[in-house]
């Protein structure tokens, strides 16, 4: 059951055994609409289903309102990682014959289940549904954390070194060096929380009159927020402490280019100024893929710089996603986390 398994075949029919791990493998995943699962995810939904149908008696039904009560429990526990409710529980799980009801309507209990699943569920019971799951959810928290400390340590150590040279130079060096240089290495700080976090590290800084206002970094996974891109993280903190939404005469520092929707962003909030790191090739909008700041017919008032710290910037992504490989052959990652690499999200 834990992470360091190889992913399960679910092409066989299953036993209890691998049901359990699959089950935790999907358990580690988040906001699953059943309806979208309905073609190429269909096994998965099928021992979710049958996952959920086990919360219900095989033999002599129950009324209505018990039945609701072991759904319920079952979306709060086992099932967590499905986006629905538990009526709409019922009604796929009736529909697609997990569960039947008595002609009256009133009495609900166990379906014949698919017969890959048949035997398993056979020698599986609720209970044992949600230690698996619960066991594999503390487990991936423990990784998250592993992961989080061995950030933390690197970054002291790195701080460490950094003031060893900072001493080592003339006090003024430091404060000579570029400006864009030292915001940009902040972003890139930021960019450190977001790995911290799982999340792709970008990172993002906004600064107006030589003053850091804002900070963000991309964390669209734990906010399930396909928008929390950094650059928009540090947009809506700068214009909240502003009370505007206008950031007119900021300059915003980001350790990637920015996409499409950034980049509509930031000429909505009438950034002043965009210094950026790495060139993103995948889904860059500042000349990458499409180039919106160049294009004449949009109203926008932005200069844009590029390449500031480009090689750090670009490291530090490559470190993660090779980490990540790294993970995901060790078997550390769900199989399925994470497929669209370079994408922010
Ligand atoms: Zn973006």
């Amino acid at each position: 059951m834990n992470s360091g398994t190889t992913p399960v075949d679910v092409s066989q029919v299953i036993t209890a055994e691998l049901w359990l791990r699959r089950l935790a493998e999907l358990s580690r995943r988040r906001g699953l609409a059943i309806g979208a699962m309905l073609g190429a995810a269909r096994r998965d939904l099928d021992l979710l289903l049958a996952s959920a149908a086990l919360h219900l008696p095989a033999g002599d039904g129950v009324g209505e309102r018990e039945a609701s009560e072991q759904l319920r429990q079952f979306l709060a526990t086992t099932g967590a990682m499905l986006d629905t409710d538990h009526a709409e529980l019922r009604r796929w799980l009736v529909d697609l014959g997990f569960v039947e009801r008595s002609d009256r309507g009133s009495d609900y209990r166990r379906g014949a289940l698919p017969s890959w699943l048949r035997d398993a569920a056979e020698q599986l019971q609720a209970a044992q549904l949600a230690e698996a799951v619960e066991r594999s959810r503390a487990e991936h928290e423990r990784e998250r954390q592993a992961r989080k400390q061995d950030w933390l340590a690197r970054a002291a150590a790195a701080i460490e070194v950094k003031e060893e040279r900072a001493a080592e130079d003339d006090a003024g060096r430091l404060h000579a060096a570029d400006p864009d240089a030292i915001f940009m290495a902040m972003a890139l700080d930021q960019a450190h929380n977001g790995w911290a976090m799982g999340e792709v590290p970008v990172g993002a800084v906004i600064v107006r009159d030589g003053q850091v206002l804002a900070t963000g970094f991309n964390q669209p996974i734990a906010n399930h927020d396909p928008t929390a891109h950094a650059e928009i993280q540090a947009m809506r903190a700068a214009a909240a402490l502003l009370g505007n939404y206008r950031l007119s005469g900021c300059t915003l520092y980001v350790t990637l280019e920015p996409c499409a929707m950034c980049a509509g962003a930031i000429q909505h909030a009438r950034i002043a100024r965009l210094v950026y790191g790495a060139s993103d090739p995948k889904t860059g909008a500042c000349g990458s893929v499409v180039d919106l700041f160049a294009e004449a017919r949009l109203n926008h008032h932005t200069v844009v710089n590029a390449g500031v710290l480009a090689d750090r910037c670009g490291r530090l992504l490559s470190d993660f996603f090779a980490e990540r490989r790294a993970l995901r052959r060790a078997g550390a990652l769900p199989i399925d986390a994470w497929d669209d690499d370079g994408d922010q999200a």
